[in-house]
């Protein structure tokens, strides 16, 4: 299957091992090449906008104009072509080459392929940003980077929206002595401290439902094997289904947000669209909501009919790792539920 040829050539773009094509590097600019390449062999017309993302643009077969005059009234589907370092094959990239095989197929639509998703999605938010033209729905195919769909034996899933973040910090203080002279009674040891704040962290959002919140660093001041911690800096990182509960979960926590993303929910015709497609093969539409952040949060939090088509991810779900897999059957049958929800989404 091309599209699985395509995965392939990309997968090479940046070198082993894993998927390397950071935003801005040489390697996210080969990637989006070789799909401009791509989307004029399908016949489409290639744009790129001033933010850097590309686009191919489905043509009338008779005229060989856009079939919409106007971006305003079609349906985009696509994903990002930039990467973690030592990322997966699919992270992105499915979405992409998914993306064309569909628009090239149903000969309607637009594919757009964003610039820096994985740096907090540069590319959807700057054309949000910038009030360019948006479409009236967008379609986002994404491995789903998580073992659900594995475990409910589903194939692909619906994402009902968006989880909503935010990031920070605590910072605990205390006071340096001797290692070996300080008297444990009376010591202010910021590091035993900070400890006892991420069970604390835990403990909050283990009373939320749906809620997660990660302390991923620690910093620890004046970091001497001998010298009792005098601050600590432990970030923050909390995520929740909706802004109630991202509140709450920022509340007990008790710290300020320095980045916050506001939490979206795919309530249109376009998730509509995915779990009429996947019913007509039999299957039964299972929902999700995401817990990473996409492009398709980003046109939605925009008034853009958005949704998330997800397909199951083996090896228990990893991602972010060149171990990401999907099967070639679920791949296939994820473009075919696509095209599908292309041509119902798309007036
Ligand atoms: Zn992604």
């Amino acid at each position: 299957m091309r599209v699985l040829e395509r995965l392939d050539e990309l997968y090479a773009i940046g070198g082993g091992p894993g998927a390397n094509r950071p935003h801005g590097s040489p390697a996210e600019d080969e990637a989006h090449r070789r799909a401009a390449s791509w989307l004029a062999d399908a016949g489409l017309e290639v744009e790129v906008d001033r933010h850097g993302n590309l686009f191919g643009h489905a043509r009338g077969p008779a005229s060989g104009e856009r079939v919409s005059d106007t971006v305003s009234d079609t349906c985009w589907a696509g994903s990002h072509l930039d990467t973690v370092p030592q990322g997966g094959r699919f992270d992105g990239a499915l979405g992409v080459v998914a993306a064309i095989a569909a628009v090239e197929r149903v000969g309607i639509g637009s594919v757009v392929v964003f610039r820096g998703e994985e740096v907090g999605c540069i590319g959807s938010r700057a054309l949000v940003a910038a009030g360019d033209p948006l479409p009236r729905a967008f379609l986002e195919l994404h491995v789903e980077q998580g073992p659900v769909l594995a475990e409910r034996d589903a194939p692909l899933g619906v994402v009902t929206g968006i989880v909503g973040y935010a990031r920070g910090e605590l910072v605990l203080s205390g006071h340096a002595g001797h290692a070996g002279t300080t008297p444990m009674v009376g010591r202010e040891d910021a590091l035993v401290a900070a400890a006892a704040e991420i069970l604390r962290v835990r403990e909050a959002a283990l009373a939320i439902e749906g809620a997660v919140a990660t302390v991923g660093q620690v910093e620890v001041e004046p970091g001497g094997a001998n010298v009792i911690p005098s601050r600590v800096r432990l970030s923050l990182d909390v995520r929740a289904p909706d802004a109630e509960r991202l509140e709450a979960l920022i509340a007990a926590i008790g710290f300020e947000p320095s980045y916050r993303v506001e939490p979206a929910q795919f309530t249109g015709a376009a998730r509509q669209a995915l779990r009429d497609a996947i019913a007509s093969r039999g299957l039964s539409p299972l929902e999700l909501p995401s817990g990473a952040g996409h492009d398709a949060g980003i046109l939605a939090s925009a008034g853009v009919d958005a949704a998330m088509l997800f397909v199951r991810s083996l090896n228990d779900g990893v991602s972010h790792s060149p171990d990401e897999l999907s099967s070639d059957e679920d791949v296939e049958l994820a473009v075919d539920v696509l095209a599908d929800a292309l041509v119902a989404t798309t007036r």
